[in-house]
């Protein structure tokens, strides 16, 4: 028995309050037959760098402002900070500047070569949405006890690929010891080469 597929709904309408669903090359609002004619292209954002919203993404931008990856024309990436917005009655996508939307780069990606950029919770590569995992993570070292790292540590940790923390031990002693740049975890802990 063939099954009707139902479209994923990924939030409500901002206009209507309706199911928004992902019809191919746009996202359009259930509530269409009622006359609501909400609408935004996968390619809304194409012309500013960003090529596919993804159903994800749209999810995300029905609940609120979203972090969103751009490469730009030149070559330069960037990370802004979209909302929904109503403009003369049409709600499209919008770059929220106000929102402090440029992140400093601060350096490349072990992994992949792209951009890193400063996250809420990491300092991790800007090309996360095409399946790039690597992330210095700011408490990386703090269940040794060492301090949440700075942007500072993490610019320094991707130029030098090591960088000397401090962390404590059982008996609260503080010991200097290397931590360095790590492909899969982001970073890593030499115990071994005690520095101090
Ligand atoms: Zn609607
Ligand atoms: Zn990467």
């Amino acid at each position: 028995m063939a099954m009707k597929s139902t479209p994923t709904i990924l939030g409500s309408c901002p206009s209507c309050g309706e199911n928004i669903v992902h019809r191919g090359e746009f996202y359009g609002c259930e509530g269409f037959r009622d006359g609501c004619d909400f609408t935004v292209s996968i390619h809304a954002l194409a012309t500013i760098g960003h090529y596919t919203i993804s159903p994800k993404q749209m999810r995300k931008l029905l609940k609120g402002p979203t972090q969103m990856y751009f490469k730009m024309s030149n070559g330069v990436e960037r990370i802004f900070t979209v909302k929904l917005k109503n403009v003369n009655g049409k709600w499209r996508p919008w770059i929220d500047f106000e929102a402090g939307s440029e992140l400093e780069v601060l350096g490349s990606c072990p992994c992949c070569g792209a951009n890193v950029v400063e996250t809420p919770l990491s300092y991790g590569c800007s090309r996360w949405e095409d399946g790039c995992e690597f992330a210095i993570f700011k408490n990386a070292i703090k269940r040794f006890g060492g301090k949440m790292l700075s942007k500072q540590d993490a610019k320094r940790l991707l130029s030098q690929g090591v960088i000397e923390v401090i962390i404590r031990t059982f008996n609260q002693q503080e010991r200097k010891v290397n931590l360095y740049i790590d492909n899969e975890f982001g970073c890593k802990i030499d115990f071994e080469g005690d520095t101090a």
